[in-house]
């Protein structure tokens, strides 16, 4: 039996396993793909934390790859895109199939199983761009060669497909929005594993058991952002919670970077799970492939990040990433461009944090007298 359940992303109703049943409260996070310099300290701050275990050597709940031949596991993404057809978008609305409407034969929900060798790989493809480099070709702007860092964690999706595959009912949505695994119903049948089409739920054979991203919820539960977020070294990362779509709030910084400013935008939304990981596409990747990941509005979205300083609401917000490790509940941004603040607030509007709109810049002189030494520039 299935369920019709309205998912924004795609503009439209779609089949789901279960009624539909939208959080109040709904974790999410935005990542800004133009910071990231792939320097892994995501994923090594996540492996730290929760997966340096036996039978997790090649479990990265978070993970950093480079499109467009990065891949962890290997092929995930072009397998399902295969397998799922002609991704046909009219507008805003999505015309196509999801995973949830397109299974295969004996099949409840779209997907496959990666093989173990899959895994052993996760920064394949690192660094290199789109094709090859011609002999005698020489770097003009814009460059006719790209690539880009995407890096990726559980989407903790609206419309979880492992939620909806799990033949134990093992796998459950709190009312935060976070997806967990109960490793006590888990009896390690991998239908998650077949069915997440981001291949976020990961078996370890050690236990038997499939595992996932916690969203590393002891840290929610005391106004924390997570450990991938905390550590990120570009500052590329907001966590926060999201409003349900028709009632979006201006002062919550999720909400204004993906409904209101709308320059954050779910990885395949096609896919239909209603991911809740929103990125801010990269400017210099060619539309289509842009919108193949991002949807129809990701061009939109580029053009307005590449305006961001004509909206001090969003500069202060962009400000605002990286800058605290407590949760964010609201913002609020005063002065001007020059000289402005952005204040960031927790959940009883206490001011937690304060950055200014426009980074000071120092410039030091060339001769340092105090130590009676010349600065030599080595960029
Ligand atoms: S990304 Fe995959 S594992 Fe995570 S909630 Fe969505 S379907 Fe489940
Ligand atoms: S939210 Fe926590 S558990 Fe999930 S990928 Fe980030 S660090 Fe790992
Ligand atoms: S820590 Fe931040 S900048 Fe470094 S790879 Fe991870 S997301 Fe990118």
């Amino acid at each position: 039996m299935t369920y019709k359940a309205y998912n924004w992303q795609i503009g439209r109703e779609m089949d789901y396993k279960y009624p539909s049943k939208r959080h109040e409260k709904q974790v999410a996070w935005i990542f800004d793909t133009n910071k990231c310099i792939a320097c892994q300290t995501c994923t090594i701050a996540c492996k730290n934390a929760w997966t340096s275990g036996k039978g997790q050597e090649f479990m990265f709940w978070n993970n950093v790859e480079t499109k467009p031949w990065g891949f962890y596991p290997l092929g995930w993404d072009v397998r399902l895109l295969e397998k799922l057809g002609t991704q046909k978008w009219r507008g805003d609305r999505y015309v196509g199939d999801t995973i949830f409407e397109s299974p295969s034969f004996g099949e409840e929900i779209l997907g496959f199983i990666p093989d173990e060798e899959d895994y052993t790989y996760p920064n394949i493809g690192e660094d290199e761009v789109n094709e090859a480099v011609k002999q005698g070709e020489f770097i003009k702007v814009p460059h006719n060669r790209w690539m880009f860092y995407l890096a990726r964690i559980c989407n903790h999706c609206t419309y979880p497909a492992c939620v909806a595959a799990c033949p134990r009912k093992a796998i459950y949505k709190r009312d935060d929005g976070i997806v967990l695994i109960d490793q006590k119903r888990c009896r390690g049948y991998q239908e998650c594993v077949r069915a997440c089409p981001y291949k976020k739920s990961m078996f370890r054979s050690h236990t038997g058991n499939s595992e996932k991203c916690i969203s590393c919820y002891p840290a929610i539960e005391n106004d924390k952002q997570t450990q991938c977020v905390q550590n990120c070294i570009g500052k590329i990362r907001m966590f926060g919670f999201i409003s349900p779509p028709d009632a979006p709030r201006e002062d919550n910084p999720i909400d204004y970077l993906v409904h209101i400013a709308k320059i954050a935008r779910p990885l395949y939304p096609q896919f239909g799970t209603e991911p809740n990981v929103y990125y801010i596409p990269p400017i210099h990747v060619p539309e289509d492939f842009n919108r193949q990941l991002f949807g129809p509005g990701a061009n939109e979205a580029v053009e307005r990040y590449k305006k961001a300083t004509e909206d001090m609401n969003l500069i202060g917000l962009l400000m605002l990433f990286g800058a605290t490790d407590n949760i964010i509940h609201s913002f609020k941004v005063e002065g001007d461009l020059d000289s402005g603040s952005c204040y960031g607030y927790d959940a009883d509007g206490k001011e937690i944090i304060k950055v200014p709109l426009k980074e000071p810049i120092v410039v030091r002189d060339v001769y340092d007298g105090q130590r009676d030494v010349h600065r030599i520039s080595i960029s």
